[in-house]
């Protein structure tokens, strides 16, 4: 059982700090993974302040991990020692059931196990994320990094890329459709580069002015200022599909006005609270409000060939782990451009 260091939010809201914990030696079937790098994602945030509710701890966070394959089981042979992999938000599920049995294993009847802030299905221990250097999963559930994308932007990939591209992909977003990105964050930024790389003509709408630039250098064919008068008055019925990645509550009833007769409005977001949700300007339109979670690992791999096909990457800020609280602090303030991304050697170091 080597120890293995890592940082932890000891209790809800508690800065994160160091912890020792015991990774175990790979079964049959799994890869000990060696860190190398770990994307900050909001749910960390989130479940950290335990804002979703019920979480575990001391919670180990991160789910956005690329590292090298140190180890393998005896019956492991997707991977080998030194392949360079991903692990994303789950690392297990019942794998019988309808959606596992498709491919979607996020959605899983029994609920997926998640990479931290969950139990294994197994043993019953608590799940510890990517803050840490070394991580042991079934390598059923690892990905495959491909070459050509570096690795501290290949990261947020893991989560914040598979979460914008699967709903791209599953509502049929096609070249020349109207996409609006609401909130440009991780997943937002991430929401730009994909939807552009599918051909869509893409508007950010944002809460922030001063990330105009940032959005039309990132791709986006326009920008909305969302706090601007009279900008959902005059950019109604303008959209094909929404997608909202804003991690607080916001009226959901004002974007839905954007949409066109059909569109489509879906909600990767989730915030800490409920928000009242209008028939009318559903009714009214034929619209659809959707929500989407993740991406199953066949759509997963699919997404990282995606990106390394088409140049596309997490625009990131490395930062050593004992910046992470500040980090925290400045998402929470909408301050990140556009992930903060752990560099897992501060964490040897230390
Ligand atoms: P993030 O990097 O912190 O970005 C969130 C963005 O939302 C901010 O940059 C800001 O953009 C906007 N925003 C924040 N507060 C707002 C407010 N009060 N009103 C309007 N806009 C606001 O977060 P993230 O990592 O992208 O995650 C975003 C959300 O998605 C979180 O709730 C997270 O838990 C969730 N999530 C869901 C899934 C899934 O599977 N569905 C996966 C990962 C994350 P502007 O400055 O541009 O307004
Ligand atoms: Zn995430
Ligand atoms: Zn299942």
């Amino acid at each position: 059982m080597p120890a293995t260091p890592a940082y932890a939010a000891p209790s809800p809201r508690a800065p994160l700090a160091p912890l020792t914990i015991e990774r175990r030696d790979p079964r049959e079937r799994e890869v000990a993974i060696d860190i190398l790098y770990c994307g900050v994602c909001h749910s960390d945030i989130h479940q950290a302040r335990d804002e979703w509710g019920r979480g575990i701890f001391p919670m180990v966070p991160g789910h956005e991990i690329v590292g090298r394959v140190a180890a393998a089981g005896a019956a492991a042979s997707k991977f080998a020692v030194g392949d360079i992999v991903g692990v994303g938000c789950f690392v297990d599920s019942c794998r019988e059931c309808p959606q596992c049995r498709a491919g979607e294993e996020q959605y899983c009847d029994q609920g997926m196990t998640a990479t931290y802030n969950s139990r294994e299905r197994d043993t019953g221990a608590p799940t510890y994320g990517g803050y840490s250097t070394r991580i042991v999963v079934d390598e059923a559930y690892v990905l495959r990094v491909p070459e050509g994308i570096p690795l501290e932007r290949a990261a947020p990939l893991l989560c914040a890329g598979i979460t914008t591209y699967s709903p791209l992909r599953h509502f049929g977003v096609q070249p020349g459709d109207a996409v609006a990105v609401v909130g440009l964050g991780g997943l937002g930024h991430m929401a730009v580069k994909l939807a552009r790389a599918m051909g869509a003509e893409v508007t950010v709408l944002s809460t922030s002015q001063a990330k105009r630039d940032d959005a039309l250098a990132l791709g986006a064919n326009d920008f909305l200022s969302t706090r601007e008068d009279g900008v959902f008055e005059a950019n109604a019925r303008r959209f094909d599909f929404i997608v909202d990645t804003v991690s607080a509550p916001h009226d959901y009833n004002a974007y839905l006005g954007l949409l066109k007769v059909d569109g489509t409005m879906v909600l990767l977001g989730i915030p800490d609270a409920p928000t009242p949700v209008g028939a009318f300007p559903l009714v009214s339109k034929r619209r659809r409000l959707a929500g989407s979670m993740i991406g199953g690992i066949r759509e997963t791999q699919e997404m990282l060939d995606f990106c390394a096909a088409h140049g596309v990457a997490a625009d990131v800020e490395v930062i050593g782990i004992s910046a992470i609280n500040e980090a925290y602090k400045r998402m929470l303030a909408g301050d990140v451009r556009y992930r903060f991304v752990i560099d897992i050697a501060s964490l040897r170091e230390g």
